[in-house]
């Protein structure tokens, strides 16, 4: 099944008979996989396991959950390891680690179109509760994963907790950030993308990346199953359900939808890339069947309820925007950036976006998603100069979303925000360029896990930018992830560090607290 084509596509004249041709091999794989066609019974007997990029979870429902997990006895070979041929995987879902009672069972087909990466949707689970699950194939079984249901629909629980996260440059950095997540009581992990990077490996890093840029689809997947055989990076996957959306290196720097960082890359060459990262985004993702790519096309935008409690629209800011004005660098915020035609979201997820929160029923409303929304001047008072990649470099998508909320009394609306390698805490005004104008919600950006190495130096210009933008709150430019704990009267955000990432073994400090009350948007800071 065709999805209606990007009008962009036209403008660019791409000849789209290959994507065409691609769309018919894979739109066909969800009904072959539920059929189970071209089922192989010979149970298979493995040399090394299967199992040796981990399993995982996500997307929570309150009655089900995504466990993924996908066979690869090596999975730094092109293929894994793995004969192209089709497998059938039984997998099951119980309520201790023990297995004694088993309340899901099933078989799923790992396809080789898919890497045979498996992707199951449980349902009839219990709300807000902790489950376990494992696969088995042949003579393998996996390891043993741990998922949490979200709570009911109506329901208002006393507390949820989530860590997020984004930027895990593997070459930059040890992950353990994650290892650090495992003792805190976490119901969810969410990733706000850049969770691999396409470069090439270059010497003088802590870590190296196997191979050059990524292109093919073999590449980008075995750039996945090097990051994912990380043991940290692994053992959150298994230990927590993840939510996730990816940012710009999952694919390619800084692109905006057909545009390539560099020039000269032709639209078709490009939209080939785009889609080969994208199937190797859904492959190593617990995502569900929504998601499942059509060419080079995936809709990642969607939402996930934490009853009454916390409502997260997960937006794609890269997929659907113009191209950046002015270049991508740090301009004024003139010309292109005003243009009225510009869009950060695209027409489509911006309309999803705003009747879901016209309709939700939640006491925090959460955009989970990847460039600052604060209009940072990064320049002089007499020379200001905005990152164009962000949201102020497409002003009328930024001020069209910031007056709805307010319009409209969205409660509680908090921006998570990664991309950039440094914390910040902004309060979001209707008009930043008047002080007094209302703060219409909050907006949390997370550091890099690993991006940019050890950090935690001062950075001239951001300390200029801190002191001379007023709606910041909080900078910070050490490497960790963001704690939260959301409660309908607040929301508590512990602003977790790890103090070096070039070698492993990094304890965890908290570099800063901040409560944000309900009804008053705007944070503030409580240590
Ligand atoms: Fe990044
Ligand atoms: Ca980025």
């Amino acid at each position: 099944m065709l999805q209606s084509p990007n009008p962009r596509s036209h403008r660019y004249g791409i000849e789209r008979r290959q994507f065409l041709r691609y769309l018919g091999a894979v739109s066909a794989i969800p009904t072959l996989a539920l059929r189970g066609e071209g089922q192989v019974n010979d149970p298979p007997r493995f040399q090394s396991s299967p199992f040796s990029l981990g399993v995982a979870s996500g997307d929570p429902e309150p009655d089900g959950i995504v466990i993924w997990t996908r066979l690869a006895p090596k999975p730094l070979e092109p293929g894994g390891g793995m004969d192209p041929r089709p497998l059938t995987v039984r997998w099951e879902v119980a309520t201790t680690d023990k297995f004694t009672h088993v309340v899901r069972k099933g078989t799923a087909q790992a396809l080789p179109q898919l890497g045979h990466s498996i992707h199951v949707e449980v349902q009839g689970l219990l709300p807000h509760r902790w489950y376990f699950y494992r696969f088995h194939v042949g003579n393998a079984t996996s390891p043993i994963g741990r998922t949490r249901t979200a709570p009911e629909l109506d329901g208002m629980p006393d507390q949820f907790r989530f860590a997020f996260t984004s930027c895990q440059h593997y070459e930059t950095g040890y992950f353990d950030g994650y290892k650090h997540m495992h003792e805190e009581n976490l119901d969810l992990i969410v990733h706000l993308g850049d969770y691999i990077y396409e470069g090439a490996s270059q010497d003088g890093q802590p870590r190296q990346h196997i191979g050059t840029e990524i292109k093919s689809l073999a590449e980008y997947r075995i750039r996945y199953s090097q990051y994912r055989l990380d043991p940290m990076l692994q053992d959150a996957h298994r230990q927590f359900p993840w939510l996730v959306t990816w940012d710009d290196h999952e694919f390619d720097n800084n692109y905006a939808n057909l545009v390539s960082e560099e020039d000269g890359i032709s639209p078709e060459a490009f939209l080939q890339r785009r889609m080969n990262a994208y199937q190797a985004y859904y492959e190593f993702m617990p995502l569900r069947r929504r998601s499942f790519p059509q060419g080079p096309h995936m809709t990642l935008y969607r939402g996930c309820r934490y009853g009454r409690l916390a409502n997260f629209q997960v937006l794609d800011t890269r997929q659907y925007r113009t191209d950046q004005p002015n270049g991508d660098h740090q301009k004024p915020m003139i010309a292109k950036a005003l243009d009225p035609r510009g869009t950060i979201l695209g027409e489509r997820q911006e309309h999803w976006l705003m009747s879901r929160l016209l309709q939700s029923q939640s006491q925090w409303n959460i955009l989970a998603q990847q460039v600052m929304m604060a209009p940072l001047n990064r320049g002089l008072p007499e020379y200001e100069r905005f990152s164009m990649d962000q949201w102020p470099g497409y002003e009328t998508s930024r001020k069209r979303l910031l007056k709805f909320l307010h319009e409209r009394s969205v409660p509680n609306p908090v921006v998570l925000t990664g991309d950039i390698h440094v914390n910040w805490v902004n309060d979001l005004q209707l008009d930043f360029r008047d002080e007094a104008s209302p703060v219409v919600g909050t907006e949390l950006v997370g550091t890099a896990l690993t991006s940019g190495g050890n950090g935690g130096n001062a950075i001239a210009e951001y300390e200029r930018a801190a002191k001379q933008n007023p709606f910041v709150r909080w900078y910070n430019s050490n490497r960790g992830y963001v704690s939260c704990e959301v409660t309908p009267n607040s929301w508590t955000s512990h602003f977790r560090i790890t103090p070096f990432v070039d070698q492993p073994g990094s304890p965890i400090q908290t570099k800063a607290s901040f409560i944000i009350e309900n009804g008053k948007p705007g944070a503030h800071q409580i240590a």
